[in-house]
């Protein structure tokens, strides 16, 4: 027998975590650790913070790794600490009597679907905008207490973590999370083990087990796949927010889609609207269609329930920004799900195509949310136009102007983003029921009634408090990265919380433009070094691992900052979070918003801003569009005044230069004996009296049920009543309309009586007919006449509508009538539309037929 060189066979590693043994006096802190209520009470974070305020800096502000890390000495020295212990009860009487109230159920109840949610940095499942838009959601979803639950994932790296080498590189650091010192909990099954969901890939499982963030009085439920049970192929899907190759963000996508479906499956919950927060967890779609067919539907009269319960809303203002799939790819792990859906493959892919027949077209997972939803929604009211345009193909017939795809313009969650100074001063100013009506524009009006000196001293402290916080994070990893002492304590001294501090912060996409400020270099010297008017800019964002322009933006602002008449003017701070956006958006004064219009679809961190005393100063676009008011901002025009992006950011640099040399910077530094400007501090008032109140998260909540989900739930348990009996019978009735469509004869049009020719003179009125032979459909169809105008950019636009009015039915012949007049004189068009008609249709799109005729039939 020969001796082998080794013999060692693979490990297999069981994770353990081991609980810290916390004094049963002190277990009210795990609990509260446990609930993410703790991130926007500022009580219970001071109260943390003050156990050990070292190790709570160290730990990343993460409470529950706060009481992991305490020493069991420690623990039992808190444990006998009256203070502690009474600041402990009182603080959890106040969250119990919060999380045990029941949900409203006189509200419709909503699933959330998302790829990231940003809660608080402790949680890495996040990266911009988007994330932090639908933690915010959860949060007022828990204090309004509607009946919400959401879905997610839980990565296991998350987002990056931001570095810059000497040369200002972007370095991207992905950490493993350690899932057992998060703010979350494993998610038990009926058996006593952990729950696992097992979701199909065509002809494999993927099993995900479940984690579960309390989010106050809401629950978030994180599906994760990095265990033993998958194959080294499937482990990554939830590895990286944003990562990994197509392949792999399409296994994303089915895992939040079907995956999540079959984890509120198995935990049985139902909900009556199902809300896709961007396209990424259309997929739903699919699995619910699947359920309803199972119970004998058929897949139209599904496809009815489905569309009724379900709204998409959409972020992205351009089509590239749209997930497409290869039909090879899509069918590789989807090509499983028609027969159960009762249709072929080709009608599902077609349900993902602008173009329905078009083989070459890849599927889109945002015209497939558009088909499957009853409704859409763009995040601002421009947004809502852009949107309307660009998902005008998809139902063909009716011009953008028409869509039935609306918006609800962004908010933000006031308890996460307002400093606890500024809470402090609105809690004694403000009228008692404040916390619970927060878009009440009265009530925020009551800020006129606080002395300017206080609203400026609250100012300065936040301005302390940033520069502090700058000097003290960032002097280590400066000194770590630029090599050079005594260059960074010079910087570190420049920073002067007495100079007028204008931040800019968010993700290093190319179309936000962070490099308009430094079009003229020269001159934005001019304005950083005037010794009377101190002015510094404070940057920060990341930018995508794969966008090299983001990057080297990133570069660029890096290499200017170090020069020696930027040193300390011009200053960028490393790997952008929540934690560093709160500090950011509460200590300067000016929150600066540069992006190309109309691309940001809503922008959300100069609402921040707002409840923080802080002015805006941005381009016309998104939010801002609509929140400007005059005397309490700044506004770049909205005027496009060059088709060369190139000539138009000079312009718009040039705009920027004059406005704060002009009026900005004279207005700041206009102070009175006081030490104040009284001027500055009425901008101030006005922003947050007038501004402030429509740009919180319970509006936004609101909105979302005024718009949508009330009218949404409504016709949904009409369809859904009595064993889906208006399901059946509208699906049957669309059927029968599909059946005769083309067949369906236009029998005469005449105007005055006369066919064939329609001269109008303005101020007008004509008699026009039209006779359609139905082809033994009853009253189904409906006849307007659409009169466009093609305006100076070529695009054909509605100038008016005119429905017609049945007033003869005569065996399978109906008679319409309607007067037709135009006021004005000039050059028109005018064809006949005709439409199926139904008023158990929620909007014309819902079912897109729509045959064009004019006066020759
Ligand atoms: C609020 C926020 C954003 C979104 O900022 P925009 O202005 O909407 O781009 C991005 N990142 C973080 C960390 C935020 O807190």
């Amino acid at each position: 027998m020969k001796v082998k060189v080794s013999n060692v066979n693979v490990p297999v590693w069981n994770e353990i975590t081991v609980k810290s043994r916390i004094p049963e006096e002190l277990k009210k802190l795990s609990e509260i650790a446990h609930n993410i209520w703790w991130s926007w009470d500022s009580e219970a974070v001071i109260l943390f913070r003050d156990l050990d305020p070292v190790l709570w800096k160290e730990v990343g502000l993460n409470p529950v790794t706060l009481l992991e890390r305490m020493s069991f000495e420690k623990l039992e020295a808190l444990s006998n600490d009256k203070v502690i212990i009474k600041r402990m009860n009182d603080l959890y009487a106040r969250f119990k009597e919060y999380v045990d109230v029941k949900p409203d159920t006189n509200r419709p109840s909503v699933a959330y679907f998302s790829m990231e949610y940003g809660l608080s940095s402790v949680l890495k499942i996040y990266s911009g905008g988007l994330g932090v838009l639908a933690g915010d959601y959860l949060k007022e979803a828990s204090d309004s207490n509607v009946d919400l639950c959401a879905v997610g994932f839980l990565y296991r790296y998350g987002y990056f973590n931001q570095t810059l080498s000497m040369d200002g590189q972007q370095i991207a650091n992905y950490e493993a999370q350690n899932f057992g010192s998060l703010p979350l909990e494993r998610v038990i099954g009926a058996d006593g083990q952990p729950l696992v969901v097992s979701v199909p890939y065509l002809d494999y499982f993927v099993h995900a087990y479940i984690w579960r963030v309390n989010v106050g009085r809401v629950s978030l439920y994180l599906m994760d796949t990095d265990n033993e049970m998958n194959s080294e192929f499937d482990r990554p899907i939830t590895h990286q927010l944003y990562g990994g190759d197509w392949e792999n963000r399409l296994k994303q996508e089915i895992l939040l889609g079907i995956g999540g479906m079959l984890t509120l499956k198995a935990l049985g919950i139902k909900k009556d609207i199902y809300h896709c927060n961007e396209g990424h967890a259309a997929l739903i779609n699919v699995e619910r269609i699947c359920d309803y067919v199972a119970t004998g539907l058929s897949f139209n009269e599904a496809i009815e329930l489905v569309r009724a319960s379900s709204l998409y809303t959409v972020h992205t203002p351009v089509p590239a920004g749209h997930d497409y799939f290869d039909e090879g790819l899509f069918g590789k792990y989807m090509g499983g799900y028609p027969k159960k859906m009762g249709i072929t493959w080709n009608d599902l892919m077609d349900m993902g195509r602008n173009n329905p027949g078009d083989s070459g077209e890849r599927f889109c997972m945002s015209v497939f949310a558009c088909n499957t939803s009853q409704e859409v929604n763009a995040v601002s009211w421009l947004h809502g136009k852009v949107s309307q345009e660009m998902f005008a193909s998809i139902w063909k017939g009716y011009f953008p102007e028409e869509s039935h795809v609306g918006y609800v313009t962004n908010g933000v969650h006031f308890p996460t983003w307002t400093a606890t100074e500024w809470k402090k001063l609105y809690a004694k100013y403000f009228d008692a029921s404040f916390m619970y009506d927060l878009s009440n524009q009265k009530i925020w009006e009551a800020i006129y009634n606080v002395p300017d000196q206080e609203i400026w001293n609250t100012r300065i402290t936040l301005k302390n408090k940033l520069v502090d916080y700058i000097r003290k994070q960032f002097r280590d990893t400066w000194l770590n990265n630029q090599g050079d002492p005594s260059r960074i304590v010079a910087l570190l001294n420049k920073i002067n919380p007495n100079a007028l501090l204008i931040g800019f912060g968010r993700r290093f996409a190319t179309y936000k433009r962070a490099h308009l400020l430094f079009t003229d270099l020269d001159r934005l010297s001019k304005i950083v070094n005037n010794p009377n008017y101190p002015v510094q800019f404070i940057f920060t964002g990341k930018a995508h691992p794969h966008d090299g322009a983001g990057q080297g933006l990133i570069r660029r602002i890096i290499e200017i900052s170090r020069r020696p008449e930027f040193l300390g003017k011009i200053i960028f701070l490393e790997n952008y979070d929540m934690t560093l956006a709160r500090r950011l958006v509460s200590g300067v004064d000016i929150w600066l918003n540069t992006p190309t219009r109309p691309l940001e679809a809503s922008g959300t961190s100069g609402e921040k801003a707002l409840m923080n005393g802080v002015l805006n100063f941005s381009v016309l676009d998104g939010w801002w569009l609509e929140g400007y008011r005059e005397n309490a901002g700044w506004a770049l025009t909205e005027k496009v005044t060059y088709q060369n992006q190139e000539h138009q950011d000079q312009l718009d640099a040039a705009t920027i230069y004059a406005m704060l040399e002009n009026e900005i910077i004279p207005l700041y530094y206009d102070k009175n004996d006081d030490g104040y400007s009284p001027k500055w501090v009425q901008f101030v008032k006005n922003s947050i009296a007038q501004i402030a109140p429509h740009y919180t998260m319970k509006r936004q909540l609101d909105d979302y049920y005024i718009k949508f989900y009330n009218k949404q739930a409504k016709r949904f348990h009409v369809l859904a009543d009595n064993k889906n009996a208006k399901a059946k019978e509208l699906a049957a009735w669309k059927e029968a309309v599909v059946d005769k469509w083309d067949t369906i004869e236009v029998k005469s049009v005449s105007v005055n009586g006369e066919s064939g020719k329609l001269i109008i003179e303005s101020g007008q009125d004509y008699d026009v007919e039209v006779v359609i032979d139905e082809k033994g459909l009853d009253n189904a169809i409906g006849v307007e006449i659409v009169t466009i105008i093609v305006d100076k950019d070529g695009k054909q636009r509605i100038y008016s509508t005119d429905e017609f009015e049945l007033v003869k039915k005569d065996g399978d012949l109906f008679t319409f009538k309607t007067k037709y007049s135009l006021s004005n004189a000039g050059s028109f068009k005018v064809a006949f539309r005709m439409y199926p008609k139904n008023i158990d249709l929620p909007h014309r799109q819902d079912f897109c037929y729509v045959r064009w005729f004019n006066l020759g039939v």
